[in-house]
């Protein structure tokens, strides 16, 4: 068959092409039939132009009509006609092409469309198993259409932009040694060695660091990452960083770099300028005041620390919470180890003092999913006849009834608001319960704007965490990370107070990248294997390739990895990831549309020496 090659798109025509005899080449969007006139949305990735086909007025051509008759949506077709102005009162402003339309002359079928398992919209309403099992028609809606292309433009733009810089992209393989280190990796068996495999990288960290040992200085990469976790979330078994390393670099030349990208980027594609620096919180801060260490900035509400009202109001559990927590803080002190003790913390909910119990109680059993035994609650009401005219009402109210006006100050409470409050031995869950409380009052109350970008750096982080499950340290990032060199002399001694050189990006709560110093001297990388409980031999066997690399010169380095997938769905005001791939898994990590994974033969099993159980 011949094509009809198309000489204009359906997206640019304007009034001054008028008079023009083109060809497009499309997909019928949607059809009307209107008194021996048709009109034909035809669409293609660059928009939709109407096409008329009017029998009579083209002298009544029947071979033109019985094409057109059997035009079913989304068939693919060629039209050949001529492009007219629309009348005064068709104009459609939403569409870039609303002020014209073309005449058709001739139509050619393409190739046909069977009955559609759901409509072409702008935004898809199918269910998600339907959408991915069918995803090249999901894909030809607009809004999947805009945000793949959003994805390229994104990715030529960080080419862009670390280019100039000097970075040099390099790939790394895929096919690598398995280290598993908190993700499980998904494993390729080798035909050639039987019994042995290779890994799929679930980051190409070590790669990049012993790039900077062979001299590379500025490396990036737009990586594919593997991890084989369990479905829960928005994971995706494969995911893409922008991955980044540089040597003979301090944390904050790190943070600048990526500034610059992002400001890059976001200029370019969104045409939204960001500061030329983003807040920096410590870890610390983060996580008192928002209770996350992924605070979303595009609302305030800070949580204030309440303790200093406890001893004064009478009210048991609250006093119960710090005097628990000081105990566990000196018993940990006593094993020279240190802990944060208890916590009471409060959240002022503006002008929310009008909420139901039943709101309150939702709010609590929010809490509770993290760990909060209970949730505290009084309003904050004017009263003439109270101290300092305001008074507070309600729940444990009566038990700080005559320090109003001192915590209405102190928390910058006024009439009308909703006071919370979360107390528990461990401060950690106080902080984090209450922050869970006040992300979701974020999104309750309207608060997250999908077209505002609050960047923020988290730095300071600690650098091991306690798994009290396998009773042992883990590092809080990864092992690679440097910790900041105050505290070398007490690794070993009190790993919980050891904050690492390590930050993270985050952007409207969500995690968008975190990176490190990194460890660049051989001895201390062996320290830290076996503070998390790598024995040497281990180590050597796992990592022996990257401490001698250490050995021969390894230059001071560190780097970042943003994830692309991430950064491009909040670019997009989408909430799930799999909104911005072209070809995702389901939250059950399978491909309804190719049936993956799936059954190989026998014979394959044979050549990689493999038995299924
Ligand atoms: N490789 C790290 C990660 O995937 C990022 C980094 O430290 O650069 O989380």
């Amino acid at each position: 068959m011949e094509i009809m090659k198309r000489t204009a798109d359906c997206g640019s025509l304007k009034k001054n092409d008028t008079g023009r005899k083109i060809i497009l080449n499309g997909w019928v969007h949607r059809k009307r039939d209107h008194g021996g006139v048709s009109f034909i949305n035809l669409r293609d990735r660059y928009g939709i132009t109407q096409v008329i086909v009017d029998s009579e007025s083209d002298g009544g051509q029947a071979e033109l009509a019985t094409v057109c008759a059997e035009l079913r949506n989304e068939f693919c077709v060629a039209v050949e006609g001529t492009v007219r102005e629309r009348p005064a009162d068709m104009i459609n402003p939403s569409m870039s092409t609303g002020e014209i339309e073309v005449l058709a002359s001739k139509i050619v079928i393409l190739n046909r469309c069977e009955t559609l398992p759901f409509q072409i919209d702008e935004e898809s309403s199918a269910s998600e198993d339907l959408r991915l099992k069918y995803r090249y028609l999901d894909l030809r809606s607009g809004a999947m259409q805009n945000r793949i292309r959003l994805r390229s433009e994104v990715t030529f733009a960080v080419r862009e932009w670390m280019t100039a810089g000097g970075f040099f992209e390099i790939e790394t393989p895929t096919f690598i040694k398995s280290t598993p280190e908190g993700a499980r990796d998904y494993l390729v068996p080798s035909r050639l060695y039987p019994g042995k495999f290779y890994a799929l990288p679930q980051s190409p960290q070590l790669y990049k660091q012993i790039l900077m040992a062979a001299g590379f200085d500025k490396y990036f990469q737009i990586a594919r990452c593997y991890r084989d976790e369990d479905a829960r979330g928005d994971r995706q078994p494969e995911f893409t960083q922008i991955d980044i390393e540089m040597s003979f670099v301090s944390r904050d030349d790190v943070l600048s770099m990526t500034e610059g990208l992002f400001g890059h980027v976001f200029k370019k594609t969104l045409g939204v300028d960001l500061p030329a620096q983003f807040l920096r919180l410590t870890y610390e801060e983060a996580i008192e005041n928002y209770g996350t260490d992924k605070p979303d900035l595009r609302f305030d509400m800070r949580m204030r620390d309440f303790a200093p009202f406890v001893e004064a109001g009478g009210f048991q559990a609250f006093k119960d919470a710090l005097t628990q927590g000081e105990a566990r803080r000196q018993e940990a002190a006593e094993k020279g180890v240190t802990s944060a003790g208890g916590g009471v913390k409060a959240l002022v909910v503006k002008g929310k003092a009008d909420y139901s119990r039943k709101q309150i109680e939702e709010l609590e059993a929010h809490a509770k999913i993290y760990k909060a035994k209970g949730m505290a609650w009084m309003k904050v009401a004017a009263n003439t006849a109270a101290p300092g005219g305001i008074a507070l009402e309600g729940g444990v109210s009566k038990f700080f009834a005559e320090d109003a006006p001192r915590i209405t100050r102190e928390l910058e409470a006024e009439a009308g608001d909703l006071i919370l409050i979360v107390a528990d031995a461990s401060r950690k869950i106080a902080n984090t319960a209450l922050g869970a409380v006040r992300s979701k009052l974020g999104r309750d109350l309207g608060l997250c704007d999908a077209k505002r970008f609050e960047f923020a750096w988290i730095i300071d982080f600690p650098m091991f965490e306690f798994n009290e499950e396998e009773n042992r340290w883990e590092a809080a990032h990864h092992m690679f990370t440097m910790p900041q060199e105050k505290y070398h002399p007490a690794l070993e001694s009190d790993p919980g107070a050891v904050k690492g050189d390590l930050y993270d990006l985050v952007l409207n709560g969500y995690e968008l990248a975190s990176g490190s110093i990194r460890i660049h001297d051989p001895e201390l990388q062996k320290r830290i294997f076996k503070i998390v409980g790598i024995a040497p031999a281990e180590a050597e066997k796992k990592y022996g390739f990257l401490t001698e690399a250490f050995k021969y010169g390894a230059p001071p380095h560190g780097g970042i990895a943003p994830g692309l997938d991430r950064l491009i769905m909040i670019m997009a005001g989408q909430t799930s990831i799999k909104e911005v791939i072209a070809f995702p898994k389901n939250s059950f990590a399978a491909s309804p549309m190719d049936d993956c994974p799936s059954d190989v033969d026998q014979k394959q099993l044979d050549e990689l020496h493999l038995v299924v159980k």
